[in-house]
């Protein structure tokens, strides 16, 4: 059964740009609809969710920074319409697993860094997107100094 319906996650970094043509390519084999997605992780949780003070002008300004960079970073994608690119609020694997169950995406595609000792113990957004995944998980392999 070909694929219907990708969904391409992505930390915006120009590192991630293999994992979009990866499954643009893959997309365009299946004939599917290939959506993105940036999870902005919100400050609180980085600093331990418990902050005692007003972060939300902060976050504001992160949510803006973040559409700027994802317009700037999906530029070179016209197969992307905006209705196809995702900004969502929160931890990673909880939001890209709502994502793929609300939208019906059958592939998520993400990069990994083919971590291994200390850094693979502290684990990784591919492999913590793999666990419990309602989906096949693709993870394009990065170089190391891509
Ligand atoms: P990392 O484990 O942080 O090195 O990230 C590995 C891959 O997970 C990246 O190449 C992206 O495909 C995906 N990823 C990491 N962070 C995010 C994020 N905030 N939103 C969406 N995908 C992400």
């Amino acid at each position: 059964m070909p694929y219907q319906h990708i969904l391409i996650a992505v930390d915006l970094t120009d590192e991630c740009h293999p994992v979009v043509q990866r499954a643009l390519a893959v997309a365009a084999s299946s004939g599917a609809r290939a959506s993105l997605v940036h999870i902005i992780e919100p400050m609180a949780m980085a600093f331990g969710g418990d902050v005692p003070m007003d972060l939300s002008l902060l976050q504001q300004q992160q949510f803006d920074q973040a559409r700027e960079r994802l317009e700037s970073f999906t530029a070179q994608y016209p197969q992307l319409s905006s209705d196809q690119r995702h900004l969502v609020y929160g931890q990673p694997r909880q939001e890209i697993h709502r994502l793929v169950s609300e939208q019906g995406c059958d592939l998520i595609v993400v990069g990994s860094h083919g971590r291994h000792g200390l850094a693979l113990l502290l684990g990784s957004t591919a492999n913590d997107v793999l666990h419990g995944a309602p989906c096949d998980v693709l993870a394009v392999r990065l170089k190391k100094h891509a």
